[in-house]
C-alpha cells in the first residue's frame, strides 16, 4: 500500500524508518547497529514542518500521532549539481545523428542558433523542473550556454524560474562557454562577468576541445580565477569529456588554482581521460586535486552515451571518472544527471534516483564501504553553499523522500515509482509533465 502522509497533521511521528547514517544525524543513545546495507532504523519526529527530533529504533510513547514507517527507506530530497536546463528536451526536434560526442556538439549549436527563444527555453526549463520535483530533487544547479545572443536570453529567463520555483527547488546556474573564448573575445568574456554579477551565477568553461592543453588554456585560466577572486565566484569546469591522450586539462586546472590560492568552491564535471590514465599518473593528478580543493562530479549516464562509441564496434570502457579511488584520497566526489532527452544524452528525466541506482551499476557504488549516497546529498549539497539541503537532522525543513524500498537492494531493484515527496512535512501533488506539451515546441 502506498505510504500517505495526512495534510492535516503538523506534528507527528515518522515511526521505524530506514536511514543513511552518513547523511542523517540521529540522537546517539539508543542507536543500533546498522543493517548489512549501512542503513540504520530511527524514528523522525515533524513538527510545523521542521524535523525535530530523530530517535535510534521507534518513537517514544509521547501521545504524538505516529505514522508506521515499516522499515521503508527515507532520504533527504536529491541534489542535482550538474544539469542543462537549456538544452533538454529537445529529442523530438534535435535527436543526436550518430550518438558521437562530436554530433551533439553540431546538433545543439543548430538547435540553439534555430529555436532557443525565451520561451523556448522557458517552457523547457518548466518542463524539466517539474520533472525532478515529481521525483524527489530539491535542488539543482545547471550549466547555460553563454555565447553570443544566447547569454541576453538563457540568463533573464534562468532568473525569472529561479524566483517562480524558489520553496519548491533550489536553483543555480554556471556559465558555459569554451575556454578560449576567454582570450578570443575578451569583450563577451566581460559581459559573462556582469550578468553573473547580476545573477550570481557560476563562472564555468568547457576546457577540452580537442587539443593538448596549451599556453592559451593557462591564460584563460589566469583570467578565469582572478575574474572569480575578484567577485567571489565559485568555479565549474567541464573537463577532459574524452578518452583521448591528449584531454590533460584536469591537472592544469589544478595547477593554476593552487598557483593562485584560490579559495572557492571549484567542481571539475567528467574528467573522462583520467581513469585512462597510468596509476602513477593519476596518482599525482589526484594529490593535486586535494590539494587545489577541486572536487569531481561524475556524469556516469551521459559518459556511458558518448564516450567509446564508434558505429559497428562494442564500446569497451565505461567512460566513468575513477571515483573509488578519487574518494579515497580525499576529494568529494559527487554523481549527477548532466543532460536529458538532447544530443548529449537523449534519455534521463532529471531523476537522481535513477542517477543514483546507474551509477551503482556502472561506477560499483555496491560491494563498497564508503557512503556512496553523499555523491547526491549532502556532498553536492555542501558544494552548492546550501545549509538547508542534503541532510536529515534536527532544525532542518522535513524535505524528504519517503521510498516503499527498506533496503538497499530493494531500492536498487525497481524505479521507485511509488516514492512520497514531502515539502516542509507536507506531501506533494506534482505529476510528471506531459511529452504532449512539448510537441509544439
Ligand atoms: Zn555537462
Amino acid at each position: 500500500m502506498r505510504f500517505e502522509v495526512p495534510a492535516r497533521l503538523v506534528r507527528y511521528w515518522l515511526d521505524g524508518v530506514s536511514l543513511v547514517p552518513a547523511i542523517s544525524s540521529v540522537e546517539a543513545s539508543g542507536a543500533g547497529t546498522p543493517a548489512p546495507d549501512g542503513l540504520v532504523r530511527a524514528s523522525i519526529l515533524i513538527e510545523g514542518g521542521r524535523i525535530a527530533r530523530i530517535v535510534a529504533g521507534v518513537a517514544p510513547p509521547d501521545g504524538v500521532p505516529r505514522l508506521a514507517g515499516n522499515g521503508r527507506l527515507v532520504l533527504p530530497r536529491l541534489v542535482d549539481v550538474h544539469t542543462h536546463l537549456d538544452k533538454g528536451q529537445v529529442f523530438h526536434r534535435a535527436a543526436n545523428p550518430d550518438g558521437t560526442f562530436m554530433g551533439a556538439r553540431e546538433t545543439v549549436g543548430r538547435d540553439r542558433e534555430a529555436n532557443w527563444s525565451a520561451e523556448d527555453v522557458r517552457a523547457r526549463m518548466d518542463f524539466a523542473l517539474r520533472s525532478a520535483l515529481h521525483h524527489g530533487t530539491g535542488a539543482i544547479r545547471t550549466h547555460l550556454d553563454s555565447i553570443g545572443k544566447q547569454i541576453g536570453i538563457s540568463w533573464p529567463v534562468f532568473d525569472e524560474m529561479r524566483s517562480e520555483w524558489k520553496g519548491r527547488i533550489a536553483l543555480q546556474a554556471a556559465c558555459l562557454m569554451p575556454v578560449v573564448n576567454v582570450i578570443d573575445n575578451p569583450a563577451e568574456f566581460k559581459s559573462i562577468v556582469a550578468t553573473l554579477k547580476r545573477y550570481g551565477g557560476i563562472l564555468g568553461a568547457v576546457t577540452f576541445l580537442g587539443d593538448p592543453p596549451d599556453g592559451k588554456l593557462d591564460a584563460a585560466l589566469h583570467r578565469m580565477i582572478e575574474a572569480a577572486k575578484a567577485e567571489g565566484f565559485d568555479l565549474d569546469f567541464h573537463v577532459d569529456e574524452s578518452n583521448s591522450p591528449d584531454a590533460r586539462s584536469l591537472e592544469v586546472i589544478a595547477d593554476a588554482l593552487i598557483r593562485h590560492k584560490f579559495t572557492g568552491k571549484a567542481l571539475a564535471g567528467h574528467c573522462c581521460s583520467l581513469a585512462l590514465m597510468t596509476d602513477a599518473e593519476r596518482e599525482r593528478v589526484t594529490g593535486k586535486l586535494v590539494e587545489a580543493g577541486l572536487n569531481v562530479v561524475s556524469l556516469p549516464m551521459c559518459n556511458m552515451y558518448l564516450q567509446d562509441r564508434q558505429a559497428g564496434i562494442t564500446p569497451r570502457w565505461r567512460g566513468v571518472a575513477p571515483l573509488h579511488e578519487l574518494d579515497a584520497a580525499g576529494v568529494s566526489t559527487m554523481v549527477s544527471s548532466d543532460n536529458t532527452r538532447d544530443p548529449f544524452y537523449a534519455y534521463g528525466d532529471l531523476d537522481a534516483v535513477e542517477v543514483y541506482r546507474e551509477a551503482t551499476r556502472i561506477l560499483h557504488f555496491d560491494h563498497s564501504a564508503r557512503p556512496w549516497l553523499e555523491t547526491l546529498t549532502a556532498r553536492p549539497a555542501a558544494q552548492m553553499r546550501l545549509e538547508k539541503h542534503g541532510r536529515i537532522a534536527p532544525g532542518l525543513p522535513a524535505d524528504l523522500v519517503i521510498f516503499s524500498a527498506r533496503t538497499m537492494n530493494e531500492f536498487l531493484s525497481r524505479p521507485q515509482a511509488d516514492r512520497l515527496v514531502l515539502i516542509d512535512g507536507k506531501a506533494i501533488d506534482a505529476p510528471l509533465p506531459d511529452y504532449v506539451e512539448l510537441d509544439a515546441l
